[in-house]
């Protein structure tokens, strides 16, 4: 196991690529904190999956765009499970919408929980991280950070900005043994995007502009990138953006 006594917060750990994630930190031994938005239930019965099959995990509710839920957070894992030694910045929210129709509200909940929501969880655990001499942050940006989609403005931006951060993170974090890495997934088959992959021709248009020609990735392929950014594996990554989109923005 590669993750042994390790204590992890998956944030938008209830479903997706969150829980994906989480269950497979669960099964390399680390004691995770599954973190709802609201359904606590939910994160509840992601854990009892994780508690099932062996592992440790936690059910946890915060609103990531909140700095103080962030903070409320931090603390409720450190005093469950001890200091926390790998953060995921998994929560987001995909809204698609031409530039006319994008409302301030449209473009403030993207940038609010992409962006600023990383980057207030970070600020929550460092601490933390810097009191141990090492810690793990890993933000879950995109494809659509590194280039960009129409009627994404907003997305793009948030996401783009999520990704910069690691590297002005990095820098600030690497000599006290913290690192901070971005993992971009591509498309991903969740419940994110179910009404865009339902649109007829889809999966033919996506295979076309992907050079592994797959129509969208299954959540649990991000799972090994995921350790490796958690694990001892990862300790002199810093500042990288890890690309899972089947060679997308290779083009
Ligand atoms: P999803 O919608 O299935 O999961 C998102 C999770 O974030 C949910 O558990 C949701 O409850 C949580 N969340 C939403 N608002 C929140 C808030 N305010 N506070 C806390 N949690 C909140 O989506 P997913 O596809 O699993 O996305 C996970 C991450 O991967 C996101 O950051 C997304 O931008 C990124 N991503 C997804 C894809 C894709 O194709 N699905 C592609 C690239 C990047």
């Amino acid at each position: 196991m590669r993750l042994e006594g390790k204590v992890a917060i998956v944030t938008g750990s209830s479903r997706g690529i969150g829980a994906c994630i989480a269950r497979r930190y669960g099964e390399e031994g680390a004691r995770v904190a599954v973190v709802a938005h609201t359904k606590l239930d939910k994160a509840e019965a992601v854990a009892g999956e994780i508690n099932d099959s062996g592992g440790e995990a936690k059910a946890f509710q915060a609103d990531v765009a909140k700095v103080s839920d962030c903070e409320r957070l931090a603390g409720e894992v450190a005093a469950a499970f001890g200091p926390v030694d790998i953060l995921v910045n998994n929560a987001g929210i995909f809204t698609a919408v031409p530039i006319e129709d994008t409302t301030e509200e449209i473009w403030d909940s993207q940038i609010d929980l992409n962006m600023k929501g990383s980057f207030f969880m970070a600020k929550a655990v460092v601490p933390g991280m810097k009191a141990k001499g090492r810690g793990k942050i890993i933000n879950v940006t995109s494809i659509a950070g590194v280039g960009g989609f129409p009627n994404s403005g907003a997305y793009c931006s948030s996401k783009g900005g999520q990704l910069n951060m690691v590297k002005a993170l990095c820098l600030e974090l690497a000599e006290f043994g913290i690192n901070v890495n971005s993992l971009a997934p591509g498309n991903i088959e969740t419940d994110m995007n179910a009404p865009y992959r339902a649109e007829p021709g889809y999966d033919e248009r996506q295979k076309s502009l992907t050079p592994a020609r797959i129509g969208h990735l299954d959540p649990n392929d991000l799972t090994g990138a995921a350790v490796f950014f958690a694990s001892a594996d990862s300790d002199l990554v810093h500042g990288a953006n890890l690309l899972v989109d089947g060679g997308w923005a290779a083009w």
